[in-house]
C-alpha cells in the first residue's frame, strides 16, 4: 500500500515544538512522552522522529538507524518507567484498530494488572 503522511497531525506538531508535551526520553530518532489521557498508571507514547504513519509504514521504509533508535528508545523508557511488574506495548494502525493520531506510536502501558489482551 501507499502511505501518505499528514504533517499537520498532533504528534508532528509536538515534534516541531508547536504543542507542549511531558517528555520522558528523547534521542536522535525518537521521542517518548506521557499520554494526555492515561489508560493506566504508566502510559507513555514512544514515537519515531521520522514521518511514518504506522508500524507497517515504518518497518517497510525506515532505515536501520531509525529502526534501532526507535527500539532503543522503547528500552530506555522501560528503564525509566515503573514497569518491573510487567507492561504491554500497543500500536494501533488505521481504522480497524481505531488509530486516532496518524504518526506511528507505541503505547507503553503498565503499573497495574492490565487484563486480557483484547475485549471479545
Ligand atoms: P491511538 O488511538 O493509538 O492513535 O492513540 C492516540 C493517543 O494519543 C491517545 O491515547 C491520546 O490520549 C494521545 N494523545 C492525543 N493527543 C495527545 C497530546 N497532545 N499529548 C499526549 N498524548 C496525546
Amino acid at each position: 500500500m501507499t502511505f501518505v503522511y499528514d504533517d499537520q497531525n498532533i504528534f508532528a506538531k509536538i515534534l516541531r515544538g508547536e504543542i507542549p508535551n511531558q517528555t520522558v526520553f528523547e534521542s536522535e530518532h525518537a521521542l517518548a512522552f506521557k499520554d494526555i489521557n492515561p489508560a493506566a498508571p504508566v502510559h507513555i507514547l514512544v514515537i519515531p522522529k521520522g514521518p511514518y504513519v504506522s508500524m507497517d509504514h515504518f518497518c517497510q521504509e525506515a532505515d536501520a538507524a531509525e529502526i534501532e533508535g526507535f527500539m532503543r528508545a522503547v528500552g530506555e523508557v522501560c528503564k525509566i518507567a515503573d514497569v518491573e511488574g510487567g507492561f504491554r506495548v500497543i500500536s494501533n494502525a488505521r481504522e480497524d484498530a481505531l488509530q486516532e493520531v496518524p504518526h506511528l506510536h507505541f503505547h507503553i502501558l503498565g503499573g497495574r494488572g492490565l487484563g486480557p489482551i483484547l475485549a471479545r
